[in-house]
């Protein structure tokens, strides 16, 4: 009896999973049944709102990457004017203490992390040693969380790697210090505000997936790196919505899938 309660429960589910997904193919414009393999890739983080976006990956069973910027976990920076009674460095200093442990979070929940420098400003157009600099640090600071063997870098804006033809110098430092670059083949452009209102980067990521018929690893962002501590809201707060949407066109992979050259720790 029970059994056939549960081939119940499991037939209805998959029945309303299937109506839900029709709805969502027709008002995405995404006709078939075709789906395509996707890795999501968090940018910017760990802020504030990470763990609640871990919360849902976890819930939903998706190993996601997550590149880092390192200048977010390095406390050193704030300890020592919070001991000489800084106020404002002494928050800093929390805040850091609490990204570090969701770095640590990220790591056991089994994701993939990489660097996205040491700071999140634009590789090709600072001073060689400042860059070679932030790269280094990064490395240095986010070593023991390190996923993969090259480990991941993604540098801010892609500076440095759409650009790499024209300028080749920051691409070969991170080739010098053993990184491999993370690029993205779909970008949710979730760090546009005015897409930060309804289902418009839902209707984004769903064109691209749709439209282009293909899948490959897709940009969002949990973190800001204008507002470093807090994050990307919206993203962390919506992707709980848009999980069942996308599962409606594409398959959830790790990102062993498509990097099957490095090395998994
Ligand atoms: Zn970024």
């Amino acid at each position: 009896m029970k059994v056939l309660t549960f081939i119940l429960l499991l037939f209805t589910t998959n029945l309303a999973f299937a109506n839900y997904c029709q709805t969502v193919r027709q008002t995405y414009h995404c006709p078939g049944t075709e789906k395509y393999p996707l890795h999501l890739s968090f940018d910017d983080g760990p802020a504030d709102l990470t763990p609640a976006l871990l919360d849902v990956l976890k819930r939903e069973r998706i190993q996601a990457t997550f590149l880092i910027v390192a200048d977010r976990i390095d406390c050193n920076n704030h300890r020592p004017a919070c001991i000489s009674g800084n106020k404002d460095s002494c928050q800093m200093y929390r805040y850091c203490l609490d990204h570090r442990q969701t770095l640590k979070r990220i790591k056991n929940e089994g994701h993939m992390i990489g660097s996205h420098s040491y700071k999140h400003v634009r590789h090709s157009t600072i001073p060689v040693a400042t860059m070679k600099r932030h790269i280094v640090k990064s490395k240095q600071l986010l070593q023991p969380f390190f996923t993969t063997s090259p480990a991941l870098f993604r540098l801010p804006y892609g500076d440095g790697w759409f650009n790499r033809n024209k300028t080749t110098h920051v691409m070969d430092e991170l080739k010098r210090q053993n990184f491999q670059h993370l690029a993205w083949e779909m970008s949710a452009y979730d760090w546009r505000e005015s897409d930060q209102k309804g289902d418009r980067i839902l209707r984004t990521v769903m064109k691209e997936i749709c439209t282009k018929k293909r899948g490959g690893v897709i940009l969002f962002h949990d973190g800001d790196h204008e507002k470093p501590h807090e994050g990307r809201t919206f993203t962390n707060e919506n992707m709980a919505q848009w999980i069942p949407a996308m599962r409606c066109v594409a398959d959830f992979k790790p990102l062993s899938f498509f990097y099957k050259n490095l090395r998994y720790k």
